[in-house]
C-alpha cells in the first residue's frame, strides 16, 4: 500500500506514524484487551489519555495555568454561537473583523445573540487581504474582538495581531499548531480539530479563566465553557477516540521539535510553492503578499477551462483534493503540518509539467 499526497482543506492529512500507532492500538489498547472506543470516559485509562493530551498541548503552545483547555464537540461552527453566549452582555457590543467566509459565518451567528459591530472588512476585494489595523473602527468597552487569523477558504492570514485591552477571540481552526504564538495575547483561542490537530469531532477551546462565569442565562449547558472547565471537559461523554488521536499528534509534534521546528518547515513549504506560482507565468495567487497563508494556498490557472484537466492529472499523479472553493475558483493546496515537504515538491513538479504542456 502506498499513501497519496492529500491536500484536503479538512478533514485533512494525518501523520502516517500516528495512523500506524492507532492501528496497532485499535483492537487491543496496551494489552487491556479492548479498544479506546470501548472504554468508559470515566475510566482511569481515558482520564489519563485526556490528561496526557492536555499536558502535551500545554507544553507545545506554552499555555499558562490561568488558561483552561477544553475538549469539546460541535466544531468551530458551534463555537461561533458559544463565543457570544459565553462573553456578550446585553449592553456591550461585540466586535468582528470580516476577512472571509469563516468570519462571515461567525458574524451571522453572533448576530442572533448580541449587538455586532464589524470594525473592518475586506469583502470589497473578495477577501484578498487583511485591512490595515489603523483603519479598524474599534471602540473601548466591547465585550471582545473576534478575528479569524487564517481564513481557510481565501488563504488569507493576519500578518500581525491586533492589540488592546479588549479580549481577543481567535478562530484558529486552520493555523493552530502551525507555529509558536503567545497564548496570553488572546482571551480565547478555538479550533476544530480536523485541520491541524486530529480527526473531525473534536473542538479545542483555550480560554483565559478570568473570562469564565460570564455566560448568559440562556447559554445551554453544553455550550458553557465554565461548566466544561469545572467538569474537565466531561460534563457529558467527550469524543474519546478523537482526543486519543489528537494526543498522538501532539506527541508527534513534540518529537519533531515542537512549534518552532514546525514553523520553519511550514515556512519553507509555503515559500517554495508561492515562489513557483509567482514565477510560473501560468498560475496566480490572488492574496496580498503580506497576508498569504502558510497553510492554505489558493491558485488559479491561466485559463479556467484547464481546471478539469489539471485536477484529473493531479489525481492520476496521486495528488488529491486540490479543487478550490467555489468562492475563489481554481485550486487550493492545504499544506498543514502533516503534509510532508515531499508532497509540496511533488505538487510543484506536477504544476511545472502541466504548465509546460498547456502554454
Ligand atoms: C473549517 C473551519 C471552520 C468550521 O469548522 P467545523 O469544525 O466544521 O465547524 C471554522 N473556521 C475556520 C477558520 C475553519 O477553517
Amino acid at each position: 500500500m502506498s499513501r497519496v499526497f492529500n491536500f484536503c482543506a479538512g478533514p485533512a492529512a494525518l501523520p502516517e506514524s500516528v495512523l500506524q500507532q492507532a492501528q496497532t492500538d485499535l483492537i487491543d489498547w496496551q494489552g487491556r484487551g479492548l479498544s479506546i472506543m470501548e472504554m468508559s470516559h470515566r475510566s482511569d485509562e481515558i482520564v489519563s489519555i485526556a490528561n496526557a493530551a492536555e499536558a502535551s498541548l500545554r507544553r507545545l503552545m506554552g499555555i499558562p495555568e490561568n488558561y483552561a483547555v477544553l475538549f469539546l464537540q460541535g466544531g468551530a461552527s458551534q463555537q461561533f454561537a458559544a463565543v457570544t453566549l459565553n462573553l456578550a452582555t446585553s449592553d456591550t457590543p461585540v466586535e468582528y473583523v470580516n476577512t472571509g467566509q469563516w468570519s462571515k459565518k461567525a458574524i451571522s451567528e453572533a448576530k442572533r445573540f448580541a449587538q455586532v459591530k464589524v470594525v473592518a472588512s475586506s469583502e470589497d476585494q473578495n477577501f484578498s487581504y487583511v485591512p490595515e489595523h489603523s483603519v479598524w473602527d474599534r471602540a473601548d468597552g466591547a465585550a471582545y474582538l473576534h478575528i479569524c487569523p487564517n481564513e481557510t477558504i481565501g488563504g488569507v492570514a493576519f500578518a500581525e495581531l491586533p492589540r488592546g485591552d479588549v479580549p481577543i477571540v481567535a478562530d484558529m481552526s486552520s493555523m493552530i499548531l502551525s507555529g509558536p504564538l503567545n497564548v496570553s495575547d488572546y482571551g480565547v483561542i478555538y479550533a476544530g480539530a480536523q485541520k491541524n490537530i486530529g480527526p473531525a469531532g473534536l473542538t479545542v477551546v483555550i480560554v483565559d479563566r478570568k473570562l469564565l462565569g460570564r455566560a448568559s442565562a440562556q447559554c445551554p449547558a453544553m455550550l458553557n465553557w465554565q461548566i466544561a472547565a469545572e467538569n474537565d471537559s466531561m460534563y457529558n461523554t467527550p469524543p474519546t477516540f478523537a482526543i486519543y488521536l489528537a494526543g498522538l499528534v501532539f506527541e508527534w509534534l513534540e518529537q519533531l521539535g515542537g512549534l518552532d521546528a514546525m514553523a520553519s518547515i511550514n515556512q519553507r513549504k509555503a515559500d517554495k510553492l508561492y515562489a513557483y506560482i509567482d514565477q510560473s507565468g501560468f498560475y496566480a495567487n490572488p492574496v496580498a503578499v503580506p497576508n498569504r497563508s502558510l497553510m492554505n494556498v489558493p491558485f488559479t490557472l491561466a485559463n479556467a477551462e484547464l481546471d478539469k484537466a489539471f485536477l484529473q492529472g493531479a489525481d492520476d499523479a496521486r495528488l488529491l483534493n486540490l479543487k478550490g472553493h467555489r468562492s475563489v475558483g481554481g485550486m487550493r493546496a492545504s499544506i498543514y503540518n502533516a503534509v510532508p515537504e515531499a508532497a509540496v515538491d511533488a505538487l510543484i513538479d506536477y504544476m511545472r509539467d502541466f504548465a509546460s504542456q498547456h502554454s
